[in-house]
């Protein structure tokens, strides 16, 4: 089994998840008290999320690839970033790296493609349904992205942000998403992307009549995969 590097913490309250999935994954496949091979990195959100908003990007990405070189040299065999958002700085994570990064996009769009949907959905903080990054990423595996309107987006991004990575989950952010997730379907979304690793603490398969795709879950799964190749 290969080991996992992960940089988690952005938000801590999807972190957790993915841990969990990646073990729960591995204890399917391997049985008995196999777990996974891990390293994690989890760094101070308040520091990302100050960087993400007065938009120093590389300095962010600094940190990142700093903490991405680090697992590598810790024995990690591919590398995680376990959030959608700061894939926006990929690129400078990956470079001079040696070991895979394995992209969360990339991991999200193959599972849409064997569910053999083509036009999806998208919610995610305001930088992932907004900027080019991820959406580029999706449409580069054929895929046909509708995003919310402009009120609905910072709605979404403010529930992310001041509930969601807080760990705050109420009836009323649920609906909104209900709703939006409602009239991305009538628009012709045959699925929608949790782009966001927090979403899916939020709303799961019974708040959509379409399939939802939790990106955190895909991540990690995708990860797992890996590791047990
Ligand atoms: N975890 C979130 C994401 O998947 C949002 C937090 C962040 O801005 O990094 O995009």
């Amino acid at each position: 089994m290969k080991t996992i590097g992960m940089i988690g913490g952005m938000s801590w309250e999807s972190t957790i998840p993915y841990y969990r999935e990646i073990n729960q994954q591995v204890k399917a496949q391997l049985g008995g008290f196999h777990s996974a091979k891990i390293i994690l990195i989890s760094v101070d959100f308040a520091e990302i999320e100050a960087h993400q908003r007065a938009n120093e990007w590389e300095v962010a990405a600094k940190k990142l690839a700093n903490a991405a070189q680090q697992l590598q040299n810790m024995g990690a065999d591919c590398i995680i970033l376990c959030t959608n958002t700061m894939h926006i700085v990929a690129d400078q994570i990956c470079h001079g790296l040696a070991v895979p990064f394995l992209h969360i996009a990339d991991a999200t769009a193959q599972q849409i493609k064997n569910a053999q949907l083509s036009k999806i959905g998208l919610l995610g903080t305001r930088f992932t349904m907004e900027r080019d990054f991820y959406i580029e990423r999706l449409q580069s595996h054929q895929l046909e992205i509708l995003v919310p309107t402009a009120e609905e987006r910072k709605l979404i991004d403010q529930i992310i942000f001041n509930e969601l990575c807080q760990g705050i989950i109420t009836e009323q952010s649920k609906q909104i998403y209900r709703g939006v997730m409602h009239k991305l379907a009538a628009q012709g979304a045959e699925g929608i992307i949790l782009g966001c690793t927090e979403i899916a603490l939020l709303v799961g398969p019974d708040d959509a009549a379409i399939p939802l795709f939790d990106t955190a879950k895909l991540h990690a799964q995708y990860a797992t995969q890996f590791a047990l190749a």
